[in-house]
């Protein structure tokens, strides 16, 4: 896979993707709101399951991790190879800078973490269309766990970006991820975990532990927020 020029990214500002000042605004989102829209949505699939087509709650729940299990996949492609698509064409150039692109430019900007709630829902109902061909009632958990698979993605990656690292065990997500975005932006795409890194062998490349501090020191602790140990 080619790899993604590296940039220096600005850490104030944002820049205007759209003339038109409609498109402009949706493309700001509060991060928010698709976390409730999604949340809420949840709960009324799991409610609508169990009390209106009778599921068990073990048998949802099972539907329900199957679900979260497949997002997380999704959001490992996604951003492989949707987000970071080569930019072979001007007309492909702007697509994926609008989607991705603008983040890796500004990735302080906290109004552009999430894609605009309007189409991540039209885009949930059309994978309800689908899901629902493919699994029938079982869709009600199935999707379920995908909404909080997606929701619990962009509250990680909001928290990466907006707070300081913790000094726990979650500091390996703040760290996965700055590595994508500050030394190796054709590695380390998992966001929510490193999981499907691990297993499509696109962990970050080794490092001497001896440059492993200071490879910490440039990326966590310059561009990421504060100081942790390792
Ligand atoms: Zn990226
Ligand atoms: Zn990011
Ligand atoms: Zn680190």
């Amino acid at each position: 896979m080619e790899s993604t020029k590296l940039k220096r990214p600005k850490h104030k500002g944002s820049p205007k993707l759209f003339e038109n000042p409609m498109l402009e605004k949706l493309t700001h989102t509060h991060i928010s709101v698709p976390l409730i829209i999604f949340f809420v949505t949840s709960v009324a699939l799991i409610y609508y399951g169990i009390f209106e087509k009778g599921f068990r709650t073990p048998e949802i729940l099972a539907w329900f991790a199957g679900g979260l299990l497949f997002f997380t996949l999704i959001e490992y492609l996604a951003h492989r190879y949707l987000y970071h698509i080569p930019a072979t064409t001007p007309r492909r150039q702007k697509i994926s800078y609008t989607m991705h692109g603008v983040h890796h430019d500004y990735p302080k900007d906290k109004s552009r973490l999430a894609m605009p709630p309007v189409l991540s829902l039209i885009v949930a109902s059309v994978l309800f269309i689908i899901y629902r061909a493919i699994l029938g009632d079982y869709v009600f958990g199935f999707l379920a766990g995908f909404l909080v698979g997606y929701a619990g993605y962009l509250a990680v990656h909001y928290s990466v970006h907006a707070f300081k690292v913790p000094n726990n065990f979650l500091k390996i997500l703040w760290h996965h991820h700055s590595i994508h975005h500050y030394r190796e932006p054709d590695r380390a795409f998992g966001v929510s975990s490193p999981f499907w890194d691990h297993i499509f062998r696109t962990m970050p490349r080794q490092t001497p532990a001896s440059d492993r501090t200071a490879v910490g020191k440039s990326i966590d602790d310059e561009n990421m927020g504060k100081a942790h140990a390792h």
